[in-house]
């Protein structure tokens, strides 16, 4: 076993997504559209889903196999989970770990920020379609005002959390508010980054249509308000970064669609009931929940990790467009997985 294991098409392991719940408070209707995600809809039961203790004990592996230093907890949203600052308390612990970032929808980060911040996160990346307030309650699907996201902003910054806005932007639904979104958090200290909507899991009814490009979304910001490509963070990072010619605030664009990144695609993910999921567009991932609970040892955790890695060929979105007339192909929900 190697700590500098590659995937068939040479990508090394680097970091790891963990859903911590396939449950959410919203129904954003490009992700859980409430009429399927409704009152019949069968989450996972809890017995299925990882508890805190396997979740860090797995991740403990994933560094152990694979050298991973970076972790993001998402969901559904991560904040409906029970206790989940204990988890941050206990993925802080691992050592190799020195990022820990969450994304979520931002409601109840006034609740937990400050606790959050306290036990270790470091990051948070919070998302909010537009500022229309009308407009945002039906995206949402549950009438949650865009205030109630602002806040959740505020609280954010105000616990010293590094904070980051994810903006998904489709055509029809929300094109419109780029720019409005753009003006309002250029001064904000927040990173803002545009996402190509994506053909995630098999609910959202997507269509290549549907997507605003890199470049559109580019050029109308750029028109008002001039900005200049800047170099990656690091290599692997997936928004491309530009800033205002004016000043030296940034925004993101995150072309999953239009300029895929599979060639440097290093995350795996790990699903609220314990699979390992080597890309977003994946039909099904790989159990570890079973094989820890039947009483695998650690080495041949790891070993089945490595093994799964090191036959990754995965490179869904650079293959998309072959892809879009076959919408029927089975693919794992965003909300399963969560982006
Ligand atoms: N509930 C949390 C939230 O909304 O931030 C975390 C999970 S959510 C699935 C993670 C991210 O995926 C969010 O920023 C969301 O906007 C984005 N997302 C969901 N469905 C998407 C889609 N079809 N295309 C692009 N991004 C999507
Ligand atoms: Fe929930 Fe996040 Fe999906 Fe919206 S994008 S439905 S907040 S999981
Ligand atoms: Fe990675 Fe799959 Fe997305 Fe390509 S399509 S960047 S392999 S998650």
């Amino acid at each position: 076993m190697s700590v500098h294991m590659k995937d068939r098409l040479g990508r090394p392991l680097r970091d790891l997504r963990i859903s911590v719940t396939d449950r959410c408070n919203l129904r954003c209707r490009y992700c859980m559209p409430p009429e399927v995600f409704d009152k019949d809809f069968k989450f996972l039961p809890r017995t299925d889903v990882l508890t805190l203790e396997e979740i860090a004990h797995l991740t403990r592996l994933f560094v152990r196999a694979a050298g991973i230093k970076k972790l993001r907890i998402t969901g559904g949203e991560p904040l409906m989970r029970q206790n989940v600052s204990h988890l941050i308390t206990l993925l802080n612990e691992i050592e190799g770990i020195d990022d820990i970032a969450m994304t979520t929808n931002g409601i109840l980060l006034p609740k937990h920020a400050k606790t959050l911040k306290a036990v270790g996160l470091k990051r948070v990346t919070i998302s909010l379609d537009c500022l229309n307030d009308e407009k945002f309650r039906y995206i949402n699907g549950r009438n949650i005002g865009v205030d109630e996201v602002l806040k959740g902003i505020e609280s954010a910054k105000e616990a010293g959390l590094e904070t980051k806005l994810n903006m998904v932007v489709k055509r029809g639904m929300n094109e419109k508010d780029i720019l409005p979104m753009a003006r309002y958090f250029k001064d904000s200290g927040v990173i803002l980054r545009f996402i190509e909507y994506m053909d995630v899991g098999n609910s959202n009814g997507w269509k290549l249509d549907h997507v605003v490009s890199k470049k559109e979304i580019f050029s109308i910001i750029n028109k008002e308000m001039p900005i200049v490509p800047i170099d990656a963070n690091y290599k692997g990072e997936v928004a491309t970064r530009f800033k205002y010619k004016d000043d030296d605030n940034e925004i993101g664009i995150i072309s999953s669609v239009t300029d895929a990144f599979c060639s440097s695609c290093s995350r795996a993910r790990l699903s609220a009931d314990g699979k390992l999921v080597t890309c977003l567009f994946a039909s099904d991932g790989h159990d570890l929940r079973d094989f820890l609970r039947s009483g695998a040892t650690d080495k041949e955790i790891m070993d089945r990790i490595t093994s799964i890695w090191e036959g990754r060929s995965d490179r869904y979105s650079e293959d998309r467009l072959k892809h879009t007339n076959k919408n029927h192909i089975k693919k794992i929900e965003m909300s399963h997985i969560g982006g």
